[in-house]
């Protein structure tokens, strides 16, 4: 039996209900099974343990902890025979026992059968108890009508289900910063739409297989996925024909935020997303990040932005993208930029400097509409 319980959920007063069904509804599709049952503040499923389930779990929106657990009757006899039985094959020699009581009615206390369970495993198996340092830990849960036992507890993301914040577009390079910004939006709720720019004269059909294996990895934490693949390359082509090189990155990515704003209006969405980090690269300062957000329609928002690169890099291998966000890709942004960009942007000036565009918005809104549309679901 596989217990989970929700993280934040229980603080959400009257709406509870609402984020403890889209757990249910996400769950059901990640474990591919109908039935999951609340009990006693937590959520079980008939379910055996395998890597797999353990890893998609532990980065699932929305849990504080789950185990695996043998379920036994509201019987401490049969209780303490179960655990004996259940821990002789295990190695250890220092063990705790835990004890969570949901059902108040339970004739004894927590305390109570830890100490019960406790001295039955210390005499029978010959092992000792260390509360401080233990090798591992007997978890036992009272539950209204059964008892679970487990010896593994494994932590979550915790956050809120996916799709219970609403929608958000993500702008994706192929680095390695923009699909852990998507998860963290992803961890408080949000569903995810993905947009890649790419230069079909540097990208090919290959490279881009690595943006959709990006994308079909972080289908694993919310399940189904879109990615718009936009062509960029009539867009920077003029950009480079009428912007002198040290502004080009800050036009190339407020054209990108216009696009993706368009793609937001489309899909409903109330905010773009990007892995911007404060002062990363030259196009990352704050001067300059208020001259591309202001091209966008939308809020923009970027969770890695007070994050150090070492940071998100653990991040990244955390969640399973790093290794891929590594591989070689020519990335469009920084496609005949100059070796010294401009740090300090001026929006007035770049205003101006795009009006030398003559037909920037019809080349945009051409690119919208070229953009090819992608699936993806959890494998
Ligand atoms: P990343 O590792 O996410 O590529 P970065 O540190 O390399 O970030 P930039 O290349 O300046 O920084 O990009 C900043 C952000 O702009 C990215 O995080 C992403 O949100 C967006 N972006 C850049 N290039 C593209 C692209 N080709 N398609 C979609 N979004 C992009
Ligand atoms: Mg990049």
């Amino acid at each position: 039996m596989l217990a989970i319980h929700f993280s934040e959920i229980i603080l959400k007063g009257k709406n509870r209900r609402v984020f403890e069904n889209k757990l249910i509804e996400n769950l059901k599709i990640a474990l591919k099974v109908k039935k999951i049952t609340k009990k006693s503040g937590r959520l079980l499923c008939q379910i055996e343990e395998k890597k797999e389930i353990v890893e998609r779990l532990k980065n699932f929106p929305g849990i504080d902890i789950f185990y695996f657990a043998e379920e036994c009757d509201l019987d401490l006899e049969r209780v303490k025979r179960r655990v004996i039985k259940f821990l002789e094959k295990e190695e250890f020699e220092k063990f705790k026992v835990e004890t969570h009581r949901a059902n108040k009615e339970f004739p004894k206390t927590s305390v109570e059968i830890n100490k019960i369970i406790g001295e039955a495993i210390s005499k029978e198996l010959n092992k000792k108890v260390d509360l401080k340092n233990p090798d591992l830990v007997v978890r036992i849960d009272v539950l209204e009508d059964e008892i679970l036992i487990s010896k593994k507890v494994y932590k979550g993301i915790g956050g809120l289900p996916v799709s219970t914040g609403g929608r958000v577009v993500c702008l994706l390079s192929g680095g390695i910063d923009s699909p852990v910004a998507a998860w963290a939006m992803m961890k408080r709720g949000c569903k995810v739409i993905f947009v890649h720019f790419f230069n079909s004269t540097f990208a090919t059909l290959h490279s881009l297989k690595k943006v959709e294996r990006i994308v079909k990895k972080l289908s694993e934490v919310q399940l189904n996925s879109k990615l718009y693949l936009v062509p960029f390359e009539n867009i920077q082509r003029e950009i480079i024909k009428n912007i002198p090189a040290k502004y080009r990155t800050i036009i190339y990515r407020r054209s990108m935020l216009r696009i993706a704003s368009l793609i937001a209006e489309k899909e409903k969405a109330k905010a773009l997303v990007t892995g911007d980090s404060l002062g990363q690269v030259a196009s990352q300062t704050l001067e300059n990040l208020y001259c591309i957000y202001s091209a966008s329609k939308f809020p923009a928002l970027s969770p890695l932005i007070g994050f150090n690169k070492k940071e998100i890099i653990d991040l990244a291998k955390k969640i399973g993208t790093y290794e891929i966000s590594i591989l070689p890709y020519p990335d469009c942004c920084s496609l005949l930029v100059s070796k010294h960009p401009e740090t300090k942007g001026d929006p007035e000036k770049i205003i101006s400097l795009e009006k030398k565009i003559e037909n920037l918005e019809a080349l945009e809104d051409k690119a919208f509409k070229l953009a090819k549309v992608k699936e993806f679901s959890l494998s």
